[in-house]
């Protein structure tokens, strides 16, 4: 009974393992096998294997290791051998062997070998090999001393190596391949690896065998193959990519260096306008600083060449004859003129300088009216001209500057006479919704079309014989638009050579408590 046991658990045992079992003769012929297992891993049933020759099923590249293998007594260099050997349809298994030799009760020599299915590690070793061998990048094997065990042909490509110049080499040799710079790199493989983690990538400038840089990304890993374990290293070229980032960096730098110089320039010339400005400012404050102490200063003596003048004329000092009279009118005309030069030069830059505030009231429009009236009648009646005021004929209260307001009137009004050799002088009074408009109309001597942008402009006279011989002084239309604008309103014309001219402006209606 304990025999019967014992067959049978080792009948269970040897067919309920993987691995293939048999025994062979001196002859290498079985005499031996775990059935299940053949016929499971290579079809074979007992009654095809007993008695036929072992090496006549394996794959005839393999005959010599094996034979090899036992003429050494079954010592092999490596811990396990490989071997093909062909199933019942011709097929080739990979296989690993370990083996022994004993010799039995009756002394004869026997074999006891053990196969291990390894078709499956094969396959993807294969694969790998053919992965390997196509992958664009270039792939480096080496062993754990540093030596080149395999390339691929990307690697050829890649860095102009043969085959023959870097395998069995040791990278410590390839200083330019794996520069130095990788030492702590292959560190951080191994602990990563370890870890079953993947170590991060690196990109590093190698020259390849031509002595040309080539930019590469290197990505490393531990790799077992054929129970062994290697460091795989994975080449990527990115040398065109380093290019565009190289140009990128350079555009950027170029760029930056353009920005910050046309900020310099930027601020050089705002710096230059503030200067000018400043300068500019500094003048004009000297100009109207200059314009109030020089008028003065001319005013002055003007006011006493006046005054001396107006007694002469009065004859405070006795009587004057024809010829000193005459003189002594031009001498108070011109002191005159000046005065009233300098007044409205003085006035012009005030504006100018923002100087002048107004001085806002509510005053009748008929009482500045009937002043003027007053003056100019009498040089009317002298020259022959007719002087018509319509749109007063009630009361009427404006809110201006009056003493401004009446200087408006009086100069457009001054001027209509002055400029006029017949005809009538109208001046229209319409009261607007929110505003006033007041024509002064002539039919004098007009302003001809080329002219017509000259005489807002300070100092500027028409060139004329007639104009020449009227005294004036170019200032004051250029003083009349200033003051109109600085009340609000618009200064336009209409005129035609020869006909006459007629001049409006307007004076916006004015809250009263806003102004104040
Ligand atoms: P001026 O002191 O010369 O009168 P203005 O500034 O008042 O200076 O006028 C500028 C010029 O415009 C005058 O010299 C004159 O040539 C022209 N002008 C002004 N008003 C009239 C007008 N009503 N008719 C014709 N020309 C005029």
């Amino acid at each position: 009974m304990k025999l019967f046991d014992e067959i049978i658990d080792k009948y269970l045992i040897l067919n309920n393992i993987n691995d293939f079992i048999f025994i062979l003769n001196n002859d290498l012929l079985f005499e031996y096998f775990n059935e299940e297992v053949v016929n499971k891993q290579l079809n074979y049933r007992e009654n095809e294997l007993i008695g036929t020759n072992f090496k006549d099923y394996i794959h005839k590249e393999d005959i010599i290791n094996f034979t090899n293998f036992l003429e050494n007594k079954f010592k092999s260099k490596h811990d396990k051998e490989e071997i093909r050997i062909r199933n019942k349809n011709g097929n080739y298994h990979w296989f690993e062997y370990i083996g022994k030799s004993y010799f039995n009760k009756s002394g004869d020599l026997k074999y006891l070998i053990i196969l291990q299915n390894i078709s499956q590690r094969k396959n993807i070793e294969e694969r790998y090999k053919i992965l390997f061998e196509n992958s664009p990048n270039a792939i480096i094997l080496i062993d754990f001393n540093g030596i080149i065990v395999d390339i691929n042909s990307s690697t050829i490509k890649l860095f102009g190596f043969k085959r023959e110049d870097l395998i069995g080499k040791s990278i410590y040799e390839l200083q330019d391949l794996f520069s130095l710079n990788m030492k702590p790199f292959y560190k951080k493989i191994f602990d990563a690896s370890f870890k079953g983690e993947v170590p991060e990538s690196i990109e590093l400038k190698v020259k390849d065998k031509t002595e040309k840089y080539v930019w590469i990304n290197v990505q490393a890993s531990l790799i077992k193959i054929e129970e062994r374990i290697y460091i795989q290293f994975i080449f990527q070229d990115i040398t065109e990519k380093k290019k565009v980032e190289l140009l990128e960096k350079q555009f950027k730098e170029q760029l930056e260096i353009e920005v910050t110089e046309r900020t310099r320039e930027l601020n050089k010339t705002l710096e230059e306008q503030k200067y000018y400005l400043d300068q500019i400012l500094k003048s004009s404050q000297f100009k109207t600083e200059f314009m109030a102490t020089m008028s003065h200063e001319l005013r002055t003596p003007l006011n006493a060449m006046i005054g001396f003048t107006d007694l002469l004329l009065e004859g405070v000092y006795g009587q004057l004859n024809t010829e000193q009279l005459e003189f002594i009118k031009d001498i108070k005309s011109s002191a005159e003129h000046q005065f009233e030069m300098i007044k409205n030069i003085l006035d012009i830059s005030k504006i100018e300088a923002g100087q002048i505030t107004l001085n806002y009231q509510r005053f009748s429009l008929n009482s500045i009216v009937d002043q003027i009236n007053a003056t100019l009648k009498p040089l009317c009646e002298k020259k022959g001209l007719e002087f018509k005021i319509k749109g007063i004929e009630k009361e009427l209260e404006l809110l201006a500057d009056p003493i401004r307001f009446k200087e408006i009137l009086f100069n457009l009004l001054d001027n209509a006479v002055k400029y006029s050799i017949k005809g009538q002088i109208i001046l229209d009074v319409i009261e607007k919704y929110d505003h006033w408009l007041f024509k002064v109309k002539d039919e004098g001597i007009g302003i001809a079309q080329k002219d017509h942008n000259l005489i807002f402009k300070e100092f500027k006279r028409i060139n004329s014989p007639f104009v020449q011989s009227v005294s004036g002084s170019g200032l004051g239309l250029s003083l009349t638009k200033r003051l109109v604008n600085l009340h609000g309103g618009e200064i336009t014309f209409f005129s035609v050579e020869g006909v006459g001219t007629t001049f409006t402006f307007t004076i916006p209606k004015k809250d009263i408590e806003k102004i104040i």
